[in-house]
């Protein structure tokens, strides 16, 4: 087992403190979408198996460009479209390159977007969201802090 350092609990602070405001899906959300995608690949429509770590929840808009962790943010992939192939790539253009049949791959971006506009959850409002990463940095600064003080006293 790995060692807990201060860089990994500052990792993972960041994380829990993120998903306070913006929370996973929770285990029935991901229910949900298993059943929504019926257990098949979102782009390629491979069977996917739950009990398996065959099936991605597949940010549709990423994180790192705002996207939420809400469910309606996600959908089902497998491991060689989200992992190898897609990347960071929007999914429209992706589904029109992995998806040469027109009329299978308007029938899944048509099924792809009634997901999308399911959206539960209110998005955040960006003043929130603004004010959320502040406190999260005051947060990991005073962490970084401390860890400073600490080796400090180490003899
Ligand atoms: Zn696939």
């Amino acid at each position: 087992m790995a060692k807990d350092t201060p860089s990994m609990a500052k990792n993972k602070m960041r994380r829990c403190l993120a998903a306070i405001i913006d929370p996973h899906p929770s285990g029935a959300e991901v229910e949900e979408l298993w059943n929504y995608f019926q257990s098949s690949c979102a782009y390629c429509g491979i069977p996917l198996a739950r009990a398996s770590r065959t099936g991605h929840l597949d940010h549709i808009e990423s994180s790192a460009l705002g996207g939420s962790n809400e469910i309606h943010n996600h959908l089902l992939s497998c491991s060689r479209c989200n992992g190898d192939e897609k990347r960071e790539e929007d999914w429209q253009s992706f589904m029109a390159k992995k998806v040469t049949d027109i009329e299978l791959a308007a029938e899944r971006h048509a099924h792809i977007s009634v997901w999308i506009g399911r959206a539960g959850r209110e998005p955040l409002d960006p003043s929130a969201k603004a004010q959320a990463e502040i406190i999260i940095s005051q947060a990991l600064e005073s962490f970084d802090e401390a860890v400073k003080k600490l080796r400090a006293l180490r003899p």
